[in-house]
């Protein structure tokens, strides 16, 4: 054997690791307008950081050998049952982030039918992929409906042909408050009136809603006040700025949470005995969470949220009179999603915009719903939007000289013929490189210019995508 490998001094590896953050997204300062959240209180951040460090080595695995977990998981949700006009008997859980809510709303839904041998959800085609995701994992079927073409919000009156068609079968229901890609809340009252009488689960995913909602002035109902609502995901790791990792799922009463529950005494060790997927899990999300949010307090929510939708506006004006855009739905919220008239494209945009300090998420066609920017608002971005508009304004200007980027005619045809599932290895490292996603010799790395790829893969059919985005993913983690 070679000589062990020493260790190193512990301010040598913090030097390693701010080396390692230099090429990452900047988290603080209000230019990343997606992945993260941003308050703009250091206060706050430090609280989080440090609640998260104190509670680091905690283990959520057992709740009565930790009780301050427990504790601070019922505040948390004693609070959201405040928020989000929980009855009495309203129950939650603290989970890892949006995803395993969802994930875990799905499989409920699904384990409280076991007299369903083929279980289908009903959701409007805005709906967040976790939900796919779920009916991946769980073999549910997915019913996708399609939503008001104008309005892009869900159309009860086709929730309710769905559940017509798939009679019998239909575990749970969803919509969105907002939805992500538009930003606009769902008609919940009115798919409630469709799914209660049927007596069939509703779920309200506010992941991204769920801590700004309460304190902007939405028209109708949209939570628990719902009758009929029985389940409902509200992320703190979005909009409560906490810190990464934590995120909560709500049910109206403790009968449609029992199937969430796992427990396993099959085996020599202890009884396993999990509320959500993760078995050890990390006191340290939670505690940051719980301090976060006694932190700011109704108050300071209420003010970081009057700052995000003052700017939400701000931003949406200044889109208005930016030629060769607009804003694609009226946002019901802190999200926006920008579309061009053609003269140039939203790839071109966001690599311009990049080149100017500012991340905005590239969203490609889906159905009705062009190609467009993702901007989500956060209060620490509002008092940026006059520079935020301006470094638009400039970037489109020059979008609009270079064009929008031409696909190869021969490759969209290739592209819309190739069927993924026929594809082995190599076929999927010569398509990597021809979408720009490897370069020679089939190193993998992003270009300087994501344009051209992410043109290409706006052409190519939701399935080749996902594949070849996968093989990417693949190569870049071996
Ligand atoms: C972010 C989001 C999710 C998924 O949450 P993660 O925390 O990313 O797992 C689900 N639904 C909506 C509407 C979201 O915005």
């Amino acid at each position: 054997m070679t000589d062990p490998t020493p260790g190193r001094s512990a301010d040598d590896v913090l030097r390693e690791l701010d080396e390692l953050r230099q090429d990452d997204l900047p988290t603080h300062g209000g230019r990343t307008l997606a992945y993260v959240y941003d308050s703009g209180v250091a206060e706050a951040d430090e609280l989080g950081r440090r609640a998260l460090a104190m509670f680091g080595a905690t283990n959520g695995l057992d709740p009565t050998a930790f009780p301050s977990l427990l504790r601070m998981e019922s505040d948390l949700v004693a609070t959201a049952r405040d928020m989000f006009h929980g009855g009495p008997a309203m129950v939650g859980s603290v989970t890892s982030g949006g995803t395993e809510s969802i994930l875990l709303a799905v499989k409920t839904a699904r384990d409280a039918h076991p007299e369903i041998a083929d279980p289908v959800i009903v959701v409007p085609s805005t709906i967040h992929a976790a939900f796919h995701k779920a009916c991946h994992y769980f073999g549910v079927e997915r019913v996708s409906v399609p939503v008001d073409p104008s309005t892009f919000r869900a159309d009860p009156s086709a929730i309710a042909v769905a559940l017509d068609q798939h009679h019998g079968r239909v575990v749970l229901v969803a919509v969105s408050t907002p939805s992500y890609a538009h930003g606009v809340v769902d008609p919940v009252a009115e798919v409630a009136a469709i799914t209660r009488p049927r007596g069939i689960r509703l779920h309200v995913d506010a992941c991204i809603g769920g801590w700004v909602l309460p304190w902007a002035d939405v028209a109708a109902p949209w939570d628990f006040a719902v009758e009929g609502v029985t389940s409902l995901s509200a992320d703190l790791h979005k909009y409560a700025y906490a810190p990464k990792g934590v995120s909560l799922l709500l049910h109206a009463d403790p009968s449609l949470r029992r199937d969430q529950f796992f427990a396993s005494a099959d085996w020599p060790g202890y009884t396993m005995l999990n509320a959500t997927v993760q078995s050890t899990r990390s006191g340290g999300p939670l505690a940051a969470a719980w301090s976060v949010v006694r932190y700011f307090g109704d108050a300071g929510y209420a003010r970081l949220v009057r700052s995000a939708l003052d700017g939400t506006r701000e931003l949406v004006e200044g889109v208005g009179r930016v030629d060769h855009l607009r804003v694609l739905a009226e946002p019901d919220s802190t999200l926006v999603a920008i579309a061009t008239d053609g003269t140039c494209d939203v790839f071109t945009i966001s690599d311009l915009m990049l080149e100017r300090g500012w991340f905005v998420q590239p969203q490609m066609a889906f159905g009705d719903s062009p190609a467009t920017v993702h901007v989500s608002l956060s209060a620490a971005t509002a008092p940026a939007v006059p520079d935020f508009l301006a470094a638009l304004a400039e970037s489109v200007v020059e979008a609009v000289e270079r064009g929008p980027v031409q696909v190869d005619e021969a490759l969209r045809a290739a592209a819309e013929a190739i069927d993924p599932s026929t594809l082995d290895d190599a076929a999927f490292d010569g398509l990597l490189q021809v979408a720009g996603l490897a370069g020679e010799g089939g190193s993998i790395g992003l270009p300087e210019q994501m344009a051209p790829v992410n043109a290409l893969l706006d052409v190519a059919p939701p399935r080749l995508r996902e594949a070849l985005l996968v093989a990417f993913l693949d190569r870049l983690s071996r």
